[in-house]
């Protein structure tokens, strides 16, 4: 199978990696050029623009960062849309509005391409390892045609409903992190106000009901104070805004992704834009009087 991506990114790096590591016929386009060295060694081919990418492919992976930069590598002047032929499947696997999603799929569908909304969650040691969770909206046959190259990019595909339900599933992924890292960072922090051995805390308590991925891969930085990517700080407070956008639209009242929301923005506005997302302790600490 051809497989194409768009987005060289943290995740699409990675993802494009492993694809081409199971031996698929890769080839791949980013916007900034020169992301794409581990790729080199690998027999990725490198297209001018998403049209390309599009044309060289039988399933295209569109891995780029908010609803309106899937819209520009869609639909774009050298768009994905300008270039693939009928029959081609487009498998949107970033994170973006739902409504959005549907109206692609629809633009798409016009000339005969179908999509498949598939967003992620597993962080950039998941896109590493190949162990991300998938969730799947669309078509049960277009998920079996993506299912090959799918299952090299993650251990859990599941499909969730029609086109537009994996972004929401992701948005439910987004609201129960946020209560995660909040409630890790204030651990982490009477922790270490209680001048308690915070590593031993954190061994102790993964046996029992704390335990998460947070506590495990993220409260280590926030005991260090010291937030290496990841997953950035801006992409997390996008993904809130689709969440509490959502949760406007149907009535539901969200106040810990609200709050979380706020803490993001204003860790954007002291330039942590680019911090890993376990970058919220900052805030937490700071109220405590540690170090900001
Ligand atoms: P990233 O490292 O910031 O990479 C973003 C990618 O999108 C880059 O390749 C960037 O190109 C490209 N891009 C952005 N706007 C574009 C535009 N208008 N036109 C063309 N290309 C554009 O982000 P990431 O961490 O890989 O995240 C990608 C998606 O996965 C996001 O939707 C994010 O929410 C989601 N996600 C991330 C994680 C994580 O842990 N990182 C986990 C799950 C899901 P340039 O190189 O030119 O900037």
């Amino acid at each position: 199978m051809r497989v194409g991506f768009v987005g060289l990114g943290t995740m699409g790096g990675a993802m494009a990696a492993n694809a081409a590591r199971a031996g698929f016929d890769v080839t791949a386009w980013n916007r900034t050029p020169g992301r794409d060295t581990e790729l080199h060694g690998l027999g990725v081919r490198i297209a001018a623009n998403p049209a390309a990418v599009a044309a060289a492919s039988d399933v295209v992976i569109t891995m780029v960062s908010d609803t309106p930069d899937v819209e520009a590598v869609l639909f774009g002047s050298e768009g994905v849309a300008s270039g693939a032929a009928a029959g081609c499947l487009v498998v949107d696997m970033s994170t973006i509005s739902p409504s959005a999603t549907r109206d692609f799929a629809e633009r798409l569908a016009a000339q005969g391409v179908a999509m498949l909304d598939a967003p992620v969650s597993g962080g950039s040691e998941g896109a590493k390892k190949g162990t991300l969770s998938i969730f799947v909206g669309g078509e049960a046959a277009d998920l079996e045609r993506a299912r090959p190259v799918l299952e090299c990019l993650g251990t859990t595909i599941t499909h969730v409903g029609p086109i537009g339900a994996g972004q929401a599933v992701k948005a439910v992924n987004q609201v129960i992190l946020a209560g995660t890292y909040l409630g890790v960072a204030e651990g982490i922090v009477l922790a270490l106000k209680a001048g308690l051995d915070v590593e031993q805390v954190v061994g102790a308590l993964s046996g029992g009901a704390a335990q998460s991925w947070v506590l495990t891969n993220r409260s280590g930085r926030m005991k260090d104070n010291d937030y290496p990517l990841g997953f950035k700080v801006a992409l997390h407070r996008k993904d809130l805004g689709i969440a509490l956008g959502m949760a406007r639209e149907l009535g539901a009242s969200l106040p810990v992704s609200a709050l979380c929301e706020a803490i993001e923005a204003g860790l954007m506005g002291q330039h942590h834009a680019d911090d890993d997302m376990s970058a919220v302790a900052r805030s937490i600490r700071a109220l405590s009087g540690l170090e900001a």
